[in-house]
């Protein structure tokens, strides 16, 4: 049995869920103004043969993601194909599957095929198809130095090879929801400078792109985890200095660079807010600072962005109801 649907996202005018970017570089902006986002009405809602698509956006941004619900009677699991990536959807008690699409920071714009399938008990499924439209990002140009003794970390091999490492970690999508109900924070209480995505020269001539965001720390300063999760890297590169990556669970990463002291290591189960280490300025670093990664389903998102998206928490007490 196959049942197919489109949607043509193109035509939707409203626009509930509006992300602009106005941090630029060295702003002011605070992350004390972050709370935890009020659950908000689809943008999109397509209902066929029992089962009901609800998109949470109009269109994505490169370095973006977004959240996609699906429900239905008799489902017992949804999954999508999208930029040929499988994802999983996790199940939430008596509120169907949830999934989370992602676009990388250099997908060029256009629109995309995101195929949705929902599964039934006898081998059966339904499948639908919703076209994705992919805009530009605004992400600002950098011209950095480094000094004499750090040029070789403009090598372009040197961050082919890191991002390889990392991304052989971050495109794995572990089925199980590894945050709590404190969600998804921005792990210190500071000011954020050099923002995510931005193009970068270093001394003239390396062409980079900015993985994280940047905030101003002071040496020492204790970094607490974004969410709960397990700790799948510790250890030191050649860019990032010392490192520690958290694996959330369904696909979301999230990356703590420069560090000065690590205080996890692999293996490690982390609770929201837990001490992981301490600012400094190693790896491709001039100067004390934390750049904070974050990762979904193998791509590099704005942090910043992806904590202001709302996404089902579990109940604060009980145990995780994602888990299938
Ligand atoms: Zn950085």
């Amino acid at each position: 049995m196959k049942r197919t649907t489109q949607i043509g996202l193109s035509f939707l005018i409203v626009s509930i869920i509006c992300f602009t970017r106005t941090f630029a570089q060295d702003t002011s902006v605070s992350t004390t103004l972050f709370s935890l986002p009020d659950r908000p009405q689809p943008s999109a809602i397509l209902t066929e043969n029992n089962v009901t698509i609800e998109l949470y956006f109009d269109k994505i941004a490169q370095g973006q993601a977004k959240l996609i619900h699906v429900f239905g009677p008799e489902l017992v699991g949804v999954n999508m194909l999208f930029l040929g990536n499988l994802i999983d959807f996790w199940s939430v008690t008596n509120d169907g599957y949830y999934g989370l699409i992602s676009v990388n920071m250099e997908l060029p714009p256009n629109s995309y095929d995101l195929l949705i399938y929902g599964h039934y008990q006898d081998g059966t499924q339904a499948t639908m198809k919703v076209t994705v439209p992919v805009s530009q990002g605004e992400f600002i140009h950098q011209k950095i130095e480094l000094s004499s003794d750090k040029v070789y970390l403009a090598d372009p091999s040197v961050e082919r090879n890191e991002l390889a490492l990392l991304e052989s970690i971050t495109s794995n999508l572990t089925h199980e929801m590894l945050w709590d109900a404190n969600g998804f924070r921005i792990p210190l209480d500071a000011t954020l400078a050099s923002p995510f995505g931005a193009f970068r020269i270093y001394n003239g001539f390396a062409h980079s792109r900015h993985t994280g965001w940047d905030m101003k720390a002071v040496l020492g300063t204790l970094l607490g985890a974004t969410a709960s999760g397990r700790v799948v890297f510790a250890g030191t590169l050649d860019i990032r200095g010392n490192y520690v990556l958290i694996d959330h669970g369904y696909g979301i990463y999230s990356g703590y660079a420069h560090l000065s002291k690590i205080l996890v290591a692999e293996g490690d189960t982390i609770t929201a807010g837990q001490i992981i280490g301490k600012v400094g300025t190693t790896g491709r670093s001039e100067g004390s600072h934390f750049h904070w990664d974050m990762s979904i389903n193998g791509s590099w998102v704005d942090g910043i962005d992806f904590t202001k998206l709302w996404i089902p928490l579990p109940i604060l007490g009980a145990t995780n109801a994602g888990n299938s």
